[in-house]
């Protein structure tokens, strides 16, 4: 019988990659614990109109990624894409509100949209996000910031950049949305599809587009920031100190948008260099309209929500550059052989060499396994023949170059033995 494989965009986490899932989630939580938060867990699936309404009918995400089914009681669900939706309904449905004062809430789970998959994009992904709900404060857009930074960074992760921008208040955006189209309605001939109809739809998802003759439409376009009021301006700058005062470096890029009406002022997203075209790890920004879009009463918020595959995906990559736990692993076998690779790992630890001896006395290849779990960079193998002429075989476990090699003159080539470590770990 034919067996059956998971589906297609999702993928089994295996007990071998479950510790850097482990360490993610574990960091988080220290983290957040640390600065007040509270976790919150929401159902899988919820009605469709709260995502509908939630996130939008205009966006990729409600227009063509939602995994919408009909119950047996005919209900239309839908498995959740993203996590503030969910977040949002149980705050005002359980009053959380009312409570009073800040909540300071994170979540971290399973999340769908039927997308294309590759690399860092599955139809089953997992997020780890926050919500703020409560303040208005520019504060709370610099804490969640650096928070996402400070896990970021905990975890080991290099090569990131903050992007920041600002889409004002609801007056802005309308006054922007109408300059914005105004410039771009004579080229709509030349703009790719999506943005043709974003221009009548949703046009500010127009600044996102990845095609490249759009992108060169947009190099004259109108940017936000000139349509930015006093205030939200004002905003904008105490955003970009508070960051500075807390040494967290940002670049401004004016075509960092959300296309919805519920979004306001600061929107962000940490970058890494090293994943390619899903470079995105971390996404957010001030949502001040959504609270009262669910049906709750008026509540400024402000979160984000990063992506535990292309954080998995990058600690891999580090993991893969860390070094070699042992510089050599020598393996021997026979009488003479042994003696000799003992006085051998001797020698090469007296020269601060990190050296395992394999002591089992089993077959080679039992040894030549071992050699390559233990993670060393050189493998030194002495048999009957290597003993009898006093040589060793010198083997590059990377790239699996090897010769022989007087034993004398090893020992006396230790300079030179630790630049090819070097080289061989680079
Ligand atoms: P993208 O432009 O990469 O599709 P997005 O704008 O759809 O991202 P958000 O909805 O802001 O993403 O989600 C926040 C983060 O969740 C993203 O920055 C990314 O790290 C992660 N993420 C989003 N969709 C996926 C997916 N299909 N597979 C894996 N991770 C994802
Ligand atoms: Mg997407």
């Amino acid at each position: 019988m034919a067996s059956i494989q998971a589906i297609r965009g999702t993928r089994d986490i295996l007990p071998g990659e479950i510790g850097d899932w482990q360490t993610i989630e574990s960091v988080a939580r220290t983290i957040l614990g640390c600065a007040a938060y509270q976790e919150i867990r929401t159902p899988l699936f919820e009605q469709t109109d709260l995502f509908e309404r939630g996130i939008g009918e205009a966006t990729d995400v409600v227009g063509k990624e939602m995994y919408t089914f009909k119950d047996r009681g005919d209900r239309s669900l839908t498995l959740r894409p993203e996590g503030t939706a969910g977040v949002v309904r149980s705050y005002v449905e359980h009053g959380l509100h009312a409570q009073g004062g800040v909540q300071r809430l994170w979540y971290t789970g399973a999340m769908f949209r039927y997308e294309r998959p590759q690399a860092g994009r599955q139809r089953q992904f997992h997020q780890l996000g926050v919500e703020v709900l409560g303040s208005s404060d520019v504060r709370a857009d610099a804490e969640v910031i650096a928070i996402a930074n400070q896990i970021l960074q905990t975890i080991g992760l290099k090569n990131l950049s903050l992007q920041l921008n600002s889409i004002g208040d609801a007056s802005d955006r309308s006054n922007y949305r109408e300059a914005l189209v105004a410039y771009l309605a004579p080229f709509q001939d030349q703009l790719d599809p999506d943005s043709q109809h974003r221009l009548s739809h949703n046009p500010l998802r127009i600044l996102d587009s990845k095609d490249a003759n759009t992108q060169a439409i947009l190099d004259k376009a109108p940017s936000i920031l000139e349509y930015l009021s006093p205030d939200s301006q004002k905003r904008f700058e105490q955003i970009q100190a508070l960051l500075n005062d807390l040494g967290i470096p940002s670049t401004i890029n004016a075509r960092l948008v959300r296309g919805l009406d519920y979004y306001t002022h600061t929107v962000f997203e940490i970058q890494s260099e090293d994943l390619g075209a899903q470079a995105t790890v971390c996404a957010g920004g001030r949502y001040d309209g959504l609270v009262s879009q669910l049906g709750g009463p008026e509540t400024p918020a402000v979160g984000w929500a990063m992506g535990l595959e292309r954080l998995v995906i990058l600690l891999q990559q580090l993991q893969a550059q860390k070094l070699p736990s042992v510089d050599f692993y020598i393996v021997s076998r026979g009488e003479a052989a042994e003696a000799q690779a003992l006085k051998l790992a001797q020698a090469l630890r007296q020269s601060g060499f990190k050296t395992e001896l394999d002591l089992s006395g089993s077959a080679f290849g039992k040894q030549f396994k071992r050699a390559d779990r233990s993670g060393a960079a050189a493998c030194l193998i002495l048999g009957d023949a290597e003993a009898e002429a006093a040589t060793v075989q010198l083997k590059w476990l990377k790239s699996g170059e090897q010769s022989a090699i007087a034993q004398t003159e090893l020992l006396s080539n230790l300079d030179q033995l630790r630049q090819q470590l070097t080289h061989a770990t680079a």
